[in-house]
């Protein structure tokens, strides 16, 4: 499978990859098939990036094939925007499934003939009892289910009742298809489960051709069988399903061998929430400003924001498969961020909060060009040119008026290294009538640049500048953790997790001062603003009389890992 993300091996086996090693050598299979299956119904997130690169990876790995299918057999939350969407986040994060692009929609006819085989053998029956009668019988852990009234009805009314459910002769919720396993059984999914529903409602790609829908349980093993899937690679929660999952494969007739379903431990990741239920509220309630976000734990949240797929994809080796649920901390995804920006990112020097500085030594029309380095990671990147003249910015953070001992930026009389340019004495501090102040008067020392008499002179800091006259505004907004509580839907009974929202989360500077190199700016650039981060032009907002750049990440953690 060629694809951008094949160069990446794994080094160590999991237990989902010696599995499957083992398998081919067994000879049970000699052509392993592995899917992503995504229900349609919202925008891809970073927990589904980890099932993505290890059902692509494990494909990838053994010259085996991964199918994206479309798991839609819930129609009123589907939707085509969202089968877009995941198509795009699948193949930005570097996979390809080439020509196996597949609907469980597509496979209602088989399902609905599948079934029928199962009322043929007598192992599922047409049931009348209401949905709460159902919930009613179906009993509890420790006390057996009740079996319904209609589990003898004959074959021959099983199949004509069936068809007319089929027909759209009854109401919704009146009836439904249910297996005949075992109401005594300690596993209550598999006590007689349904496995049709009665639903009169419009399919984003079926239209109005089916009034039943078959539930999850019997179209997704049967769908993994249609494709000739080896290995279905599901999170812990189906555990608890698998038997189910086997019953319905081994009671139907199907080629050998069957689909193996495996179970590893889903991405749950400090700070944010994953559901998809609560990140559509979010969206629907407006407390972001869509599914890309860039607040957002999205694919496209995280695209927009300035991540890469690299990082995504490092990110989910990084934290590995096991088979133990867990809360990963957010400070592992910010590491992976990190460490690929710092290797790609343009360095630059952007000024968010600006304050001017008048270098009274150098005359008005003051013009000289100096050299920047491009990224110190990779000499390849080479040099760029920044205008320094008489009136430039610097940051409003970098200059204080009582400063403490250890501050070793501006402070009046103090010096203070601009990077790639002199060393910069404050003579003078300009206020306004209020007392805040507005300008600094300074002078620089005009053999303390790289080559001058005084170049080696040290001084504590280096801050980063921008000339004024050259400067290139732009708006920056900044972000920061979309909740301020690690879990914010750990109280599930108590608290809501609004509640947890982060109202500090996003912070928009308009009037940021750029080096001019910046005007050019690509959307598909990284950049280091020196000392405040990586950032990069957001890709919807941003045009080029209105440049706006989106910070992805600052440049060392807040936080320290666990
Ligand atoms: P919902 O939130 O509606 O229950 P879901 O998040 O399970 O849905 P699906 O579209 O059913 O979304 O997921 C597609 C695949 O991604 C499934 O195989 C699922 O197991 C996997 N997946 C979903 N969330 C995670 C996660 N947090 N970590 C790892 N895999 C995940
Ligand atoms: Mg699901």
């Amino acid at each position: 499978m060629a694809s951008e993300a094949s160069n990446e091996s794994n080094d160590s086996l999991d237990f989902i990859r010696e599995i499957v090693q083992g398998d081919l050598a067994s000879g049970k299979h000699n052509h392993i098939i592995t899917r992503f299956p995504p229900e349609p119904n919202g925008y891809l997130h970073i927990g589904h990036a980890k099932s993505i690169c290890l059902n692509f990876g494990v494909a990838q790995e053994n010259q085996g094939t991964c199918h994206l299918r479309f798991d839609d057999t819930n129609p009123t939350r589907e939707d085509t925007e969202y089968v877009d969407s995941i198509k795009e986040d699948v193949r930005w994060l570097g996979f390809d499934w080439k020509e196996n692009q597949f609907f469980a929609s597509d496979y209602f006819e088989k399902l609905y003939a599948f079934a029928q085989d199962l009322i043929r053998a007598g192992k599922a029956f047409v049931c009348d009892l209401s949905a709460e009668d159902f919930m009613r019988t179906r009993g509890t852990p420790t006390r057996a289910g009740e079996e319904s009234p209609n589990r003898d009805r004959s074959v021959e009314e099983n199949l004509d009742l069936f068809a007319r459910m089929r027909a759209g002769e009854f109401e919704d919720g009146s009836k439904t298809l249910r297996a005949k396993i075992d109401m005594a059984s300690p596993n209550i999914h598999m006590r007689d489960p349904a496995l049709y529903r009665i639903r009169r409602v419009h399919h984003h790609r079926t239209g109005d051709a089916w009034p039943i829908y078959p539930m999850y349980d019997f179209a997704h093993c049967l769908s993994d069988a249609i494709e000739g899937i080896t290995h279905s690679l599901c999170t812990l929660e189906f555990e608890v399903h698998r038997p189910l999952y086997d019953w319905i494969l081994e009671n139907v007739n199907l080629p050998r061998p069957l689909p193996r379903q495996i179970e590893f431990a889903r991405l749950n990741l400090g700070y944010t929430v994953m559901s998809k239920r609560k990140l559509l509220q979010l969206v629907q309630e407006k407390n972001v400003s869509g599914w890309d976000d860039p607040r957002m734990p999205t694919i496209s949240g995280l695209r927009r924001r300035g991540v890469t797929a690299e990082s995504v994809r490092h990110f989910c080796k990084r934290i590995g498969i096991t088979k133990y649920d867990g809360l990963t901390d957010i400070a592992v995804l910010e590491h992976s961020i990190r460490d690929d920006l710092n290797k790609r990112a343009l360095r630059v020097m952007g000024v968010l909060k600006p304050l001017k500085v008048v270098i009274e030594n150098l005359p008005e029309d003051h013009y000289e060009e100096l050299e920047a380095i491009n990224n110190p990671e990779n000499p390849g990147a080479g040099t760029r040119i920044l205008p320094f003249t008489r009136e430039i910015y610097i940051e409003q953070e970098d200059f204080m008026e009582d400063a403490p001992k250890k501050f070793f930026r501006l402070k009046p009389e103090g010096e203070v290294r601009l990077r790639y340019a002199y060393i910069l004495k404050c003579e003078k501090v300009v206020k306004d009538e209020a007392g805040n102040v507005v300008e600094i008067r300074a002078t620089v020392d005009q053999d303390s640049k790289s080559g001058g008499a005084t170049a080696g002179r040290k001084v504590k800091g280096t801050i980063h500048w921008v000339s004024a006259q050259h400067a290139v505004n732009a708006e920056v907004r900044l972000y920061e953790r979309l909740f301020t509580v690690e879990e914010p839907d750990a109280d599930k009974d108590k608290k809501d997790y609004k509640e947890f929202l982060n109202p500090e989360s996003l912070s928009v500077l308009k009037d940021c001062k750029l080096e001019p190199s910046l005007k050019n700016a690509s959307k598909d650039e990284r950049y280091q603003f020196e000392r405040v981060g990586y950032f990069c032009l957001d890709s919807k907002d941003s045009t080029p009389d209105q440049i706006i750049f989106n910070r992805t990440i600052s440049l060392k953690a807040p936080w320290k890992p666990k």
